[in-house]
């Protein structure tokens, strides 16, 4: 090869690599400013939350540890973390937050003997907070397990044939898939008891994997905690932006309720 041959090859090699860089730098600007244009969205849509009743429901609490990882994370904290920063968004956008529980404690009686019966008195009673109050939507929030230890990512789960739940769900999900990137962008219809027996858009966001050691490891960090809270707030904001659901619900839901509360004594799941 010739000398000017080799020159040629030695700049194109450098012109590459700056525009490799160029690329680089444009991809993450752009993200950047996706990220930013997106938080702006959110932000002009959330007059939408003033006056809305939200209940934040951090799973577990006391006695009811939740979950646990390897490096002994507790469900119970993780999710007392996640909702105080949820309840603080959604309180300076005007909304009336109500939480079940703000301390380590269950909601059950302290007199009421035995775990079954303490799990379900406790559980009753974050659904009546939510009922009594005619709250607009109710967000309990949750860690996942699995014997799959790769398995990952958040995950929202709503009543299974609920309509305002369902597209409370679908927005939250959208948005924790956007902000986290760990993640599908469709929610999960089940049946668990809160679901079911809440009279408004309810809806259990799955925070993420306990079993998974990286995700535990985030699941503890404040920062990750923070864009948990963030994508389940934008979440909130869109479902009211854009569904606008009706805040005066029909009189007939509390026989409703009071009927689901008589079938629930046979089976009681929950998450
Ligand atoms: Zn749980």
């Amino acid at each position: 090869m010739s000398p000017v041959i080799i020159k040629t090859i030695r700049i194109r090699k450098r012109y590459l690599a700056a525009l490799v860089a160029l690329v680089f730098l444009s991809f993450y600007l752009t993200r950047a400013q996706n990220d930013r244009a997106e938080r702006q969205a959110v932000t002009a849509m959330s007059q939408a939350l003033a006056s809305r009743v939200i209940v934040v429901d951090p799973g577990h609490g006391g006695a009811d540890t939740g979950v646990a990882g390897k490096s002994g994370a507790l469900e119970k904290e993780i999710t007392l973390a996640v909702s105080r920063l949820l309840a603080d968004n959604l309180a300076q956008a005007g909304a009336m937050v109500l939480m079940t529980r703000e301390t380590d404690s269950d909601l059950s009686n302290p007199v009421t003997a035995g775990l079954t019966a303490k799990k379900r008195e406790d559980l009753e009673r974050r659904v009546a907070i939510a009922n009594d109050n005619r709250a607009d939507l109710y967000i309990s929030v949750h860690v996942n397990n699995s014997p799959a230890a790769d398995r990952s990512g958040a995950r929202v789960y709503y009543q299974r044939g609920a309509v305002q739940g369902g597209k409370a769900g679908r927005h939250m999900q959208s948005e924790l898939a956007q902000v986290l990137k760990n993640t599908g962008s469709q929610p999960a219809a089940v049946d668990y008891y809160i679901t079911r027996n809440t009279s408004m858009a309810a809806v259990v966001v799955e925070a993420g994997y306990i079993s998974n050691e990286a995700e535990e490891k985030l699941l503890l960090d404040p920062a990750y905690q923070g864009k948990l809270a963030w994508a389940i707030y934008a979440g909130a904001v869109k479902y009211f932006a854009l569904e606008n659901p009706p805040v005066q619900r029909p009189p007939e839901n509390d026989k409703l309720i009071q009927t689901f509360k008589e079938q629930e004594q046979k089976t009681l799941k929950e998450p």
